[in-house]
């Protein structure tokens, strides 16, 4: 009798055993069609023993329906996937689900029809044909892209195909990518990213499990470094995974990758469209996509032949995925490479203290790249202390900061702004009544974007026109903007040195690969005096001409008490001011601060990344936390506020007591509203030979809840609203 055990994707169901019918051939890893009551869901065979389940009679099974054409997961990734839920008390199938993620590629090989043009001419021109035939130029996709791409209708397109303009075409969706080349192009390396580079490339060449964590300040050719370990396992027809935390600012790596190669690497992120999405997928699980760069998502993708994993800007939070499955991509990283038997790089300028203690007790192999590449010297930081050198009256920015934008306008040259608050101002509130606006979903006050004159919610999206008058009292004209957001710094710039050319990037401003690449091109171009700029400018960038950079709020990381605040202000501060001076002129930092002695900002000044770290040590050992301690956090949402409550309280009641384990709450939490659910927290504090997962997974199992109440637990939180 021939019987499989399935993980069906279906989070409320444990896994099922089927019978696999006559001529059917599945061995592990296989994707296959389960038939489920009246409908076929999707499952994965697993290996019947590492599956708890319940012994069905082979009389009572049902056949599977098929297997999908796709190639078995491999076991690599399936202990990923069982080690992922584990870890972090997800369900097997959430997981599981994230490793087939483009329902496309699951259907097989495909054909589509897209269209160019013939280059004849519609009997009747219209202004709109003729706008189309202009912009399509060399261009070839389906109707829907043309038409984004000409800024007409889908039906003028087809009007065109109809006139004989434009032509189908039918091209085989799978279609292979442009071969990226190891040898394409040689980069000059220095001796100290040569020796890394060396490490590395021999570690790949061993194909075995190898944690690196590559260490380089700002500006120490990082990058560079770690393509020769891409090329050495291209060398090798192995794949490369290379996470990086922002794909739509990728432009700049993406440039110097196809210099280096000769070809684009192929993308992986939320935004591809479903076509792109199966391609890269079927691609990367038949082996042929050879470097796949990508956000945090495509560490589940299933690769054929892995050869080498890195995480560029290791320390970056947007690597914590805060909705699902909650996972730290840098660490299932690790993981991945631990199964795939393949090394592992995370480069950072500014590590988490999480890696430098694994560095340090000899679990990741530290490799340093402590200077400038070119000889390009590192910027000289000062603070100007705000309590002392005040801003005019309803004004931001320290006089000795605009006295040194404006010396760089005169010499041509470029300054960076930063300051992390999109929008205007960060609270608008009605001068007559003092009634404050504050998002209807979310515990969190609206943001003013002048650009769009709209107030705006950070947390759910919700937006609505500034009014005119205050919906509170109705007074005209009375809303008052308070605190300062980066449209209102760049406002001031533009009022204190009306010749400089100003440019606001933010998400709002960046919010595709193109924009980005236009602001990018402007900057080179140097037709932007002073960049103010949110999180989104901190990284990547290699601007030569900049050399001043002011932090205009260097406190405000440090509001909140979240116990990650001091390393984050340092990581963000010191990467903002790696983008001073990295040509050959001299770069200067400005820090603006009203507490210049506390640790954080006297580190940053002195630059003093040691002693930063060694008090940031101390003081997380003292607090238990991470990496000495755990943390854990519980969130119970719904709807209804007394459901949520009842639901925490529930819980609550049944509370484990297990030794050195500290349970927190249930409290509302910090964002009693979010989306319009309300919200109350547990959070769990433990020493690090508690099985903190076991706790919480049979603490929570015993307890049922009604269907609008979620229970979402986060291992290693970074988010403590
Ligand atoms: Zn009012
Ligand atoms: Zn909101």
């Amino acid at each position: 009798m021939n019987r499989v055990r399935c993980l069906v994707l279906n989070a409320a169901l444990g896994p099922l055993d089927y019978k696999v019918p006559e001529g059917m051939v599945v061995g592990p890893g296989a994707v296959v069609e389960c038939p489920l009551g009246p409908r076929t869901v999707i499952g994965i065979v697993w290996e019947a023993e590492r599956l708890a389940g319940t012994e069905v009679p082979a009389e009572k099974l049902r056949p599977l329906r098929g297997v999908l054409p796709v190639p078995p997961l491999s076991a690599a990734l399936r202990r990923l996937i069982e080690w992922t839920a584990d870890y972090y008390v997800a369900s097997l199938a959430s997981v599981a689900r994230m490793a087939l993620s483009s329902g496309g590629a699951l259907k097989g090989p495909a054909t589509m029809t897209e269209y160019r043009l013939t280059g004849g001419l519609p009997e009747r021109m219209t202004p709109q044909r003729e706008a189309a035939l202009g912009a399509l130029e060399g261009e070839q996709a389906t109707i829907r892209e043309l038409a984004g791409i000409a800024g007409v209708s889908e039906g003028v397109l087809r009007g065109l195909v109809n006139h004989g303009a434009l032509e189908p075409v039918e091209v085989d969706c799978d279609r292979p990518y442009p071969p990226a080349r190891p040898d394409f192009v040689e980069i000059a390396l220095s001796a100290q990213q040569r020796e890394a580079a060396d490490i590395f490339s021999n570690a790949v060449r061993k194909a075995e499990f190898a944690p690196f964590l590559l260490d380089g300040v700002t500006g120490s050719g990082k990058t560079e470094t770690y393509f020769e370990p891409v090329a050495q396992a291209l060398r090798m027809e192995r794949q490369v995974l290379v996470l990086l935390p922002e794909i739509a600012l990728t432009e700049n790596f993406l440039h110097r990758f196809e210099e280096r190669f000769g070809a684009p690497p192929v993308l992986w992120h939320s935004s591809l469209k479903s076509t792109e999405r199966r391609r890269a997928y079927r691609a990367v699980s038949e082996g042929s996509a050879q470097v796949v760069v990508g956000a945090r998502s495509a560490l589940f993708l299933p690769f054929a032949r892995l050869g080498l994993i890195v995480v560029d800007e290791a320390h970056e939070t947007s690597f914590k995925q805060e909705e699902g499955v909650r996972y730290n991509a840098r660490d299932v990283a690790v993981m991945r490479g631990h199964f795939e038997q393949v090394p592992v790089v995370l480069a950072s300028a500014t590590p988490a203290l999480e890696s430098l203690q694994m560095a340090e007790s000899g679990i990741y192999a530290k490799i340093d790249l402590p200077s400038r590449y070119g000889g390009a010297q590192m910027p000289t930081i000062e603070t100007i202390d705000l309590t002392e050198e005040k801003p005019p009256q309803g004004m931001w920015l320290a006089q000795r900061l605009v006295d040194g934008i404006e010396a760089r306008l005169e010499r041509g040259e470029q300054s960076l702004l930063f300051l992390n608050r999109r929008g205007y101002a960060p609270l608008t509130l009605c001068r007559n009544c003092g009634f404050r606006y504050q998002c209807p979903n979310c515990s969190a006050w609206l943001v003013e974007h002048r650009f769009t004159n709209r107030l705006a919610c950070h947390h759910c999206g919700h937006e609505a026109p500034a009014p005119k008058t205050c919906t509170e009292c109705g007074e005209p004209d009375c809303l008052v903007a308070c605190g300062p957001g980066v449209e209102r710094i760049a406002d001031e710039v533009a009022e204190r040195l009306p010749q400089a050319r100003v440019f606001v990037a933010t998400s709002d401003t960046l919010n595709s690969p193109g924009r980005a690449a236009e602001f990018i091109a402007a900057v080179e171009a140097r037709e932007v005096d002073v960049i103010v700029g949110t999180q989104l400018v901190t990284k990547g960038f290699h601007f030569p001409e900049l050399t001043l950079v002011g932090v205009v709020d260097a406190d405000l990381g440090l509001e909140g008490g979240d116990l990650r605040a001091g390393e984050r202000t340092y990581q963000q501060v010191a990467q903002v001011a790696g983008r001073a001076g990295r040509g050959s002129k001299p770069g200067e930092v400005l820090l603006q601060t009203r507490h210049p002695d506390a640790p954080v900002i006297a580190a940053l000044a002195a630059g003093d990344r040691d002693a930063f770290y060694s008090a940031e040590t101390e003081m997380r050992r003292e607090a238990g936390a991470p990496p000495f301690g755990r943390w854990a956090s519980i969130i119970i949402s719904s709807e209804d506020d007394a459901e949520a409550r009842e639901a925490a309280n529930r819980i609550g009641a049944f509370r484990p007591d297990v030794a050195e384990c500290m349970i927190l709450g249930p409290a509302p939490a910090p964002m009693a509203l979010l989306r319009g659910r309300y919200r109350y927290r547990f959070l769990i504090n433990a020493r690090r030979s508690v099985q903190l997962q076991q706790v919480i997974r049979r603490w929570l199992a015993a307890i049922d809840h009604p269907p609008g109440v979620r229970v979402a637990v986060d291992i290693d939180p970074y988010s403590f609203v």
